[in-house]
């Protein structure tokens, strides 16, 4: 019988609590911050693993790999994705790996899935994380693998060689068919994400669960969650993220607002002619309307 093969793409994200930044490079210290798992790609394993659960009710097997790149505390999410139900995890690390654009980490995501992964069916990601939120990996990874994708799914359901794929677009549902193999993001409001079982953590936290460095071929079946390094994705010795991506954060800042208290003193009127002569033009901004038209003026 096919098993049915899902990949589904998750990152790591700091705490929303905590996060420290390297004003010099405009990139998050991640290494200092408490990481989770980006909400937006939790919503991605949950929509793993429903179809999961649908087609193993009909008697159909699916294999589901998480799958992610990050530094090593990144392991963490993906003992998470096991212990919810993840089949495996694979972390791509390395420092050359560091500090890689959207583009990059699109692009060494799917060097792995050419590699190890070729047959996948289904590639599922969150639409946008929770500390960068571009929404760029997504369609990126399916054009670096030249697959078709349906961004933003609310629903899911798996067809023999095609997807039927719900999703809204303003006031609208629409309902898609997309053959396979192919991507999909899932919308942020979609396939609220269930509770870890504490069986669940046991079995991803079993004796030799992990095995780093060792390249898929190479680890013993009892390791559920691999390292993968650049050498081992045959990215040559020159690669790296930093000088290879082709775009840059130039600078990352909060945008500052200016406010003045005024008070306006005198009779009503001397006081409403003060205001609509001074700030009749930003107020007209503000609503949106022209106060001329509204009766407002005072001739
Ligand atoms: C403030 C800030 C702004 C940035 N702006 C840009 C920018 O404009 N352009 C740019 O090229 N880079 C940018 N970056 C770098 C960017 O964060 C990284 O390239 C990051 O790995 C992917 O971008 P994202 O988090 O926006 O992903 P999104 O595209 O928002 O993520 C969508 C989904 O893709 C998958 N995914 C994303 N990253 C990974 C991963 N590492 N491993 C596995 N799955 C993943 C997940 O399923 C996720 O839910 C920015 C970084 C910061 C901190």
């Amino acid at each position: 019988m096919k098993i049915f093969k899902i990949i589904i793409c998750i990152k790591q994200v700091p705490m929303v609590s905590e996060l420290p930044w390297d004003a010099k490079t405009g990139t998050l210290k991640r290494e200092m911050a408490q990481g989770m798992m980006d909400p937006s790609s939790r919503r991605a394993v949950e929509a793993g693993l429903q179809i999961k659960e649908t087609r193993a009710a009909a008697g159909e097997q699916t294999h589901i790999t998480a799958l992610s790149m990050g530094p090593p505390m990144a392991a963490e999410i993906l003992y998470q994705a096991k212990a919810l139900g993840a089949d495996r995890g694979v972390l791509l690390s390395d420092r050359r790996m560091a500090g890689a654009d959207t583009f990059l980490t699109s692009f060494i995501l799917a060097e792995y899935i050419k590699r190890q992964a070729p047959d996948v069916d289904l590639v599922l990601c969150g639409s946008q994380t929770s500390d960068s939120e571009t929404a760029q990996v997504g369609p990126q990874l399916a054009g670096e693998l030249s697959i078709p994708a349906i961004g933003y799914a609310s629903d899911i359901n798996v067809q023999e060689n095609l997807v039927r794929v719900q999703r809204h677009v303003d006031d609208f549902l629409e309902l898609l068919e997309m053959d396979l193999p192919g991507l999909v993001t899932i919308d942020q409001g979609a396939y609220e994400p269930r509770y870890t079982s504490l069986g669940g953590v046991q079995d991803a936290f079993e004796p030799g669960a992990f095995e780093s460095g060792a390249f898929e071929d190479d680890a013993s079946e009892d390791a559920d969650i691999i390292q993968v390094d650049a050498k081992g994705l045959g990215l040559d010795g020159t690669f790296n993220a930093v000088k290879d991506s082709p775009t840059r954060i130039l600078d990352v800042y909060s945008p500052t607002t200016q406010k003045e208290n005024i008070v306006l003193k005198g009779a009503p009127k001397t006081v409403v002619d003060q205001l609509f002569d001074e700030y009749g033009k930003i107020i007209s901004s503000a609503m949106g309307k022209d106060l001329k038209t509204h009766g407002h003026t005072r001739e």
